[in-house]
Protein backbone atom coordinates (compact mmCIF):
# COMPACT_ATOMS: atom_id res chain seq x y z
CA UNK A 1 0.00 0.00 0.00
CA UNK A 2 1.15 3.73 -0.78
CA UNK A 3 3.10 4.89 1.88
CA UNK A 4 1.83 8.66 2.67
CA UNK A 5 1.67 11.59 4.23
CA UNK A 6 -0.88 14.31 5.26
CA UNK A 7 -0.26 17.92 6.57
CA UNK A 8 -3.56 19.45 8.11
CA UNK A 9 -4.80 22.35 10.48
CA UNK A 10 -7.56 22.88 12.34
CA UNK A 11 -8.61 25.26 15.26
CA UNK A 12 -9.90 24.24 18.83
CA UNK A 13 -13.13 25.15 20.18
CA UNK A 14 -12.83 27.74 22.85
CA UNK A 15 -13.42 25.24 25.98
CA UNK A 16 -10.89 22.80 24.89
CA UNK A 17 -8.61 21.55 27.93
CA UNK A 18 -6.09 19.59 29.13
CA UNK A 19 -8.51 16.46 29.50
CA UNK A 20 -9.59 17.20 25.84
CA UNK A 21 -5.59 16.88 24.75
CA UNK A 22 -5.40 13.78 26.77
CA UNK A 23 -8.00 12.52 25.11
CA UNK A 24 -6.99 13.06 21.68
CA UNK A 25 -3.70 11.26 22.51
CA UNK A 26 -4.85 8.32 24.05
CA UNK A 27 -7.12 7.41 21.35
CA UNK A 28 -4.56 8.24 18.31
CA UNK A 29 -2.24 6.37 20.06
CA UNK A 30 -4.69 3.36 20.05
CA UNK A 31 -5.86 4.05 16.80
CA UNK A 32 -2.82 4.36 15.26
CA UNK A 33 -0.46 2.12 16.25
CA UNK A 34 -2.47 -1.38 14.81
CA UNK A 35 -2.74 0.33 11.41
CA UNK A 36 0.95 1.67 10.70
CA UNK A 37 0.09 5.29 11.33
CA UNK A 38 2.60 7.74 12.55
CA UNK A 39 2.90 11.46 13.04
CA UNK A 40 2.68 14.31 15.42
CA UNK A 41 0.13 16.44 16.24
CA UNK A 42 1.30 20.37 17.94
CA UNK A 43 -1.14 22.52 19.69
CA UNK A 44 -0.60 25.76 19.99
CA UNK A 45 -2.75 29.75 19.55
CA UNK A 46 -5.73 27.48 19.64
CA UNK A 47 -4.48 25.86 16.33
CA UNK A 48 -3.75 22.46 15.70
CA UNK A 49 -0.79 21.47 13.26
CA UNK A 50 -0.92 17.75 12.69
CA UNK A 51 1.27 15.44 10.19
CA UNK A 52 0.04 11.53 9.65
CA UNK A 53 1.67 9.17 7.68
CA UNK A 54 1.46 5.62 6.61
CA UNK A 55 -0.51 3.64 4.41
CA UNK A 56 -2.60 5.90 2.22
CA UNK A 57 -5.64 4.28 2.62
CA UNK A 58 -5.87 4.46 6.41
CA UNK A 59 -4.15 7.92 6.81
CA UNK A 60 -7.53 8.65 4.77
CA UNK A 61 -9.80 6.68 7.12
CA UNK A 62 -8.39 8.53 10.24
CA UNK A 63 -8.44 11.85 9.18
CA UNK A 64 -12.05 11.12 7.42
CA UNK A 65 -12.98 10.39 11.46
CA UNK A 66 -10.81 12.91 12.78
CA UNK A 67 -13.04 15.89 10.88
CA UNK A 68 -15.90 15.03 12.56
CA UNK A 69 -14.56 15.33 15.44
CA UNK A 70 -16.52 18.60 17.48
CA UNK A 71 -12.97 19.65 19.52
CA UNK A 72 -12.19 21.41 16.36
CA UNK A 73 -13.53 22.85 13.17
CA UNK A 74 -12.06 25.16 9.72
CA UNK A 75 -10.32 21.93 9.18
CA UNK A 76 -7.80 22.33 5.67
CA UNK A 77 -5.40 20.14 4.25
CA UNK A 78 -2.08 21.74 3.73
CA UNK A 79 -0.69 18.80 1.73
CA UNK A 80 -1.69 15.19 0.72
CA UNK A 81 1.26 13.41 -1.14
CA UNK A 82 3.16 9.62 -1.58
CA UNK A 83 6.47 9.57 0.13
CA UNK A 84 9.50 6.93 -0.06
CA UNK A 85 10.21 7.34 3.59
CA UNK A 86 8.52 8.51 6.81
CA UNK A 87 10.31 11.21 8.93
CA UNK A 88 8.08 11.23 11.69
CA UNK A 89 8.51 7.12 12.91
CA UNK A 90 8.98 7.86 16.51
CA UNK A 91 5.26 7.72 18.31
CA UNK A 92 1.89 6.50 16.61
CA UNK A 93 0.97 10.00 17.26
CA UNK A 94 3.13 12.91 19.32
CA UNK A 95 1.15 15.29 20.82
CA UNK A 96 2.89 18.33 22.00
CA UNK A 97 1.76 21.73 23.38
CA UNK A 98 3.94 25.11 22.17
CA UNK A 99 2.86 26.23 25.35
CA UNK A 100 5.05 23.70 27.31
CA UNK A 101 8.11 24.41 25.86
CA UNK A 102 10.78 27.58 26.50
CA UNK A 103 9.04 31.10 24.95
CA UNK A 104 12.52 31.46 23.29
CA UNK A 105 13.69 28.58 21.73
CA UNK A 106 9.65 28.10 20.53
CA UNK A 107 9.26 31.67 18.99
CA UNK A 108 12.74 31.34 17.31
CA UNK A 109 11.08 27.98 15.06
CA UNK A 110 7.77 29.96 14.57
CA UNK A 111 9.52 32.85 13.35
CA UNK A 112 12.15 31.27 11.36
CA UNK A 113 9.47 29.61 8.89
CA UNK A 114 6.39 32.61 9.37
CA UNK A 115 5.90 35.96 7.92
CA UNK A 116 5.00 35.98 11.48
CA UNK A 117 5.43 36.07 15.04
CA UNK A 118 2.22 33.86 16.25
CA UNK A 119 2.46 30.00 15.19
CA UNK A 120 -0.66 29.93 12.18
CA UNK A 121 -0.20 27.31 9.73
CA UNK A 122 -2.87 28.66 8.03
CA UNK A 123 -0.73 30.95 6.61
CA UNK A 124 2.41 28.61 6.49
CA UNK A 125 3.29 27.08 2.51
CA UNK A 126 3.31 23.05 3.13
CA UNK A 127 7.43 23.04 3.02
CA UNK A 128 7.63 25.56 5.94
CA UNK A 129 4.82 23.77 8.28
CA UNK A 130 7.11 20.41 7.75
CA UNK A 131 10.11 22.17 8.17
CA UNK A 132 8.34 23.57 11.67
CA UNK A 133 7.17 20.19 13.05
CA UNK A 134 10.84 18.48 12.35
CA UNK A 135 12.77 21.14 13.92
CA UNK A 136 10.16 21.61 17.27
CA UNK A 137 10.01 17.61 16.87
CA UNK A 138 13.79 17.56 17.88
CA UNK A 139 13.42 20.43 19.91
CA UNK A 140 11.23 18.42 22.10
CA UNK A 141 12.57 15.29 21.91
P1 LIG B 1 -14.73 6.72 20.56
O1 LIG B 1 -14.58 7.22 21.95
O2 LIG B 1 -15.46 5.46 20.35
O3 LIG B 1 -15.35 7.91 19.67
C1 LIG B 1 -16.55 7.77 18.97
C2 LIG B 1 -16.98 9.09 18.39
O4 LIG B 1 -17.14 10.12 19.37
C3 LIG B 1 -16.00 9.67 17.36
O5 LIG B 1 -16.75 10.13 16.25
C4 LIG B 1 -15.33 10.84 18.06
O6 LIG B 1 -14.98 11.83 17.12
C5 LIG B 1 -16.39 11.29 19.05
N1 LIG B 1 -15.81 11.80 20.31
C6 LIG B 1 -15.21 11.05 21.25
N2 LIG B 1 -14.86 11.81 22.30
C7 LIG B 1 -15.26 13.08 22.00
C8 LIG B 1 -15.20 14.30 22.70
N3 LIG B 1 -14.65 14.39 23.93
N4 LIG B 1 -15.68 15.39 22.09
C9 LIG B 1 -16.23 15.33 20.87
N5 LIG B 1 -16.34 14.19 20.16
C10 LIG B 1 -15.85 13.07 20.72
N6 LIG B 1 -7.81 9.94 16.37
C11 LIG B 1 -7.01 8.99 15.85
O7 LIG B 1 -7.38 7.82 15.86
N7 LIG B 1 -5.79 9.31 15.32
C12 LIG B 1 -5.32 10.59 15.27
O8 LIG B 1 -4.20 10.80 14.81
C13 LIG B 1 -6.15 11.62 15.79
N8 LIG B 1 -5.77 12.92 15.76
C14 LIG B 1 -6.63 13.89 16.18
C15 LIG B 1 -6.28 15.24 16.05
C16 LIG B 1 -7.16 16.23 16.46
C17 LIG B 1 -6.77 17.68 16.28
C18 LIG B 1 -8.40 15.90 17.03
C19 LIG B 1 -9.35 16.96 17.48
C20 LIG B 1 -8.76 14.56 17.17
C21 LIG B 1 -7.88 13.55 16.76
N9 LIG B 1 -8.22 12.21 16.88
C22 LIG B 1 -7.40 11.23 16.36
C23 LIG B 1 -9.43 11.78 17.58
C24 LIG B 1 -10.53 11.45 16.58
O9 LIG B 1 -11.14 12.63 16.13
C25 LIG B 1 -11.58 10.56 17.22
O10 LIG B 1 -12.03 11.14 18.42
C26 LIG B 1 -11.01 9.19 17.56
O11 LIG B 1 -10.29 8.66 16.49
C27 LIG B 1 -12.20 8.28 17.88
O12 LIG B 1 -11.66 7.08 18.29
P2 LIG B 1 -12.61 5.93 18.78
O13 LIG B 1 -13.63 5.65 17.71
O14 LIG B 1 -11.72 4.82 19.20
O15 LIG B 1 -13.25 6.57 20.08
Amino acid sequence: MNLSRLIYCSRAVADLDYEDLKDIMTKSQKNNQPVGVTGILCFGNTIFLQILEGPRQEISKTYNRIIQDTRHFDTEIIDFQEIEERLFTDWSMRVVQLGDFSRDSVNHIILKYSSQPEFNPFKMTSKQCLNFMMEFGQLTK
